[in-house]
């Protein structure tokens, strides 16, 4: 499975990183993106549904499709890929997750630090409408609250953030922040947003510096995310690539194992840090 060079250069690992797209939940149940917009999802374009604009003009809409969306995703649980790349924190001493999900299930099975290039839909944030909030009279404020811009005199003088924290993503009216009265989102990146620049900061960092990158089910067609696996290589890293097809990366990998994470991952780990055969 893995060459003997490159099985010991990943048992004397310090830092790697996981890098993770849909395929890694795919076996879970959840939908990959493009599946999310055929059969129920059918009824709508992604641009209707998860962009600013929608929200602009359509906010109940956006926020009802959001709430089906996370339903379903509370429905799943992780499975042995995810539980297999939580395993792996207590063989390599420093362990990064960078996800492209927004499921939270990585940290369901057990990962402790994890990087959510597209956010995460069980976090809220507020929605800043900025050209609206320049173009006024009042010069903007950061809510202590919720962090986002708000206008000052608008904002709560006894909310907290806990206030902030006990709002969940559910049926009903769309929630506003306890302090500054902004309507929540879901804290994911819409069509036309730019990736959080803390996270991607991180991710890269990560990716940098990493001893050996481990790419699976992405289909690394999304940039700058895509960018991460050959960052790593330049940077001196080793790459396994596991995914069912091939991928831009797989000329650049130094294994490719074709198939499911499920599968191949928890084979991985046996084969490199468990298998007393060395
Ligand atoms: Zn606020």
């Amino acid at each position: 499975m893995i060459p003997d060079p490159l099985r010991q250069h990943l048992r004397s690992c310090q830092n790697i990183v996981v890098f993770t797209g849909a395929g890694m939940s795919a076996e879970s149940g959840i939908p990959t993106f493009r599946d999310r917009f055929e059969g129920m999802w059918a009824l709508y374009d992604p641009q209707d549904v998860a962009s600013l604009d929608a929200f602009r003009h359509h906010p109940q809409t956006v926020w009802d499709w959001h709430v089906q969306l996370a339903d379903k995703i509370r429905q799943v649980a992780p499975n042995a890929g995810h539980a297999a790349v939580a395993r792996l924190e207590s063989l390599v001493p420093n362990v990064t997750v960078i996800t492209q999900n927004i499921d939270n299930l990585h940290q369901a099975a057990g990962s402790r630090t994890v990087l959510e290039l597209h956010g995460n839909i069980f976090r809220l944030k507020a929605f800043v409408d900025a050209d609206e909030l320049f173009a006024g009279d009042h010069s903007p404020i950061i809510c202590r609250i919720c962090d986002g811009y708000a206008v000052a005199d608008e904002c709560g003088t006894y909310a907290t953030k806990d206030d902030l924290a006990a709002i969940v993503l559910k049926a009903g009216p769309i929630p506003r922040c306890p302090g500054c009265g902004a309507r929540l989102r879901p804290d994911i990146v819409w069509f036309g947003e730019p990736l959080d620049i803390y996270v991607l900061e991180s991710a890269m960092r990560a990716a940098d510096t990493c001893d050996a990158l481990i790419c699976i089910g992405s289909s690394l067609e999304v940039q700058p995310a895509a960018s991460l696996p050959v960052r790593a290589k330049w940077g001196g890293a080793k790459i396994i690539e596991i995914n069912p097809e091939p991928t831009s990366l797989s000329f650049h990998a130094d294994v490719f194992l074709q198939g499911k994470a499920a599968e191949l991952l928890p084979q991985l780990i046996q084969a490199v840090w468990q298998s007393t055969n060395y």
